[in-house]
């Protein structure tokens, strides 16, 4: 890599001027690993995000600063689906020799940025030459008291489902990108700089009131489908309680069919979780954290499947049903 004349190792030492340690960890960026401390009665959580140039994203649609900072909260957003906190993150990136230093230092202020909104810092990674296209892969590690983890196998019929914030948004401004059109603004939003949902997933986890939980990242019935999977069971949905924003509003009232994007489109990064009813009055009620809560439907018993019915019980099942790689 040289983006700017600039060397690997000149790169990492810029980065590491800039990261501090926090309580967890003892040694960031500079050694051979980076040393950290698991708090006291909690579980280390782990995950890893691949974003490819051309596959997760366009450096022509999407801004370097937003980028680093969708980098980072897409990877945060899974240790809020198990109830955690994010500690640290890692970062490897494969960076193609036309990047200019002016890009890269724009990504890893959005990265940095991200990570502090979050509570979380770097703490290491890996920098290689890419001969084509820019790679970029996050690892975070998180916390979770013992026992208070939030799997995706906890569901039982009987559980309402919910979800939180606004669906759909995310899918609308991509959809609108590939047709070569400016998304409403709202939209872009959404899709270029996610929020990651931690400070709900936690105070869910704390409260013991969901059963399952799990980021949509491929869409509601897609995520929906891997609690089922996981719970052995069925679900209905309703399919006009589903939260819409403004602007997603706004946009259906001139073209009905994005609709099934609120079902079937994927990066909305919101959390999908199911509940016993005794918890419904006290999640309508939680104040903090100040973010919608909308119940959609209900867990049913595994033989039911998955559907999807309107206010009057009619089934309306879009055709499409989320994103897969693979297909
Ligand atoms: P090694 O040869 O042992 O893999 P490196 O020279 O690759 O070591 O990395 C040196 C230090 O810089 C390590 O602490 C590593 O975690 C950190 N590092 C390298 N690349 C990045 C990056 N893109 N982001 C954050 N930390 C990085
Ligand atoms: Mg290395």
């Amino acid at each position: 890599m040289s983006p700017g004349g600039l060397g690997e190792f000149q790169f990492i030492e810029r980065l590491r001027r800039r990261c501090k340690l926090n309580d967890t960890l003892v040694r960031g960026i500079g050694d051979d690993c980076a040393v950290a401390r698991v708090p006291a009665g909690e579980l280390l959580l782990t995950s890893t995000d691949l974003l490819i140039e051309d596959v997760h994203f366009r450096t022509a649609w999407i801004d370097m600063y937003d980028l680093g900072r969708k980098s980072v909260s897409v990877n945060v957003s899974d240790v809020a689906a198990m109830g955690g906190q994010p500690l640290s993150l890692f970062l490897a990136l494969g960076i193609p020799a036309d990047l200019s230093l002016e890009d890269l230092d724009r990504f890893t202020e959005g990265v940095l940025s991200a990570c502090r909104d979050y509570g979380a810092v770097l703490a290491g990674g890996d920098t290689c030459r890419s001969p084509r296209g820019l790679f970029i892969s996050v690892t975070v590690e998180g916390a979770v008291p013992d026992g208070l983890q939030v799997t995706r196998d906890g569901a039982g019929p009987g559980d309402l489902v919910w979800v939180s914030g606004t669906l759909g948004d995310s899918a609308l401004a991509l959809r609108e990108l590939l047709a070569g059109r400016q998304p409403p603004e709202e939209c872009f939003r959404r899709h270029h700089d996610p929020r990651a949902r931690v400070k709900l997933g936690y105070t869910l986890a704390a409260q013991q009131f969901a059963s399952a939980m799990i980021d949509i990242s491929d869409g509601l019935l897609s995520d929906l489908g891997h609690i089922l999977d996981a719970s052995g069971c069925g679900a209905v949905l309703r399919r006009d309680l589903l939260p819409l924003s403004s602007a997603f509003l706004q946009f259906q009232k001139h073209q009905p069919e994005v609709n099934d994007l609120a079902l079937t489109g994927g990066e909305d990064y919101e959390l999908l979780f199911t509940s016993p009813p005794k918890h419904a009055e006290a999640l309508r009620a939680l104040s903090t954290p100040d973010l919608p809560r909308t119940e959609v439907g209900r867990i049913t018993a595994s033989a039911d499947g998955l559907r999807v019915i309107d206010a009057q019980g009619r089934p309306c099942m879009p055709t499409r049903s989320g994103f897969d790689h693979f297909k």
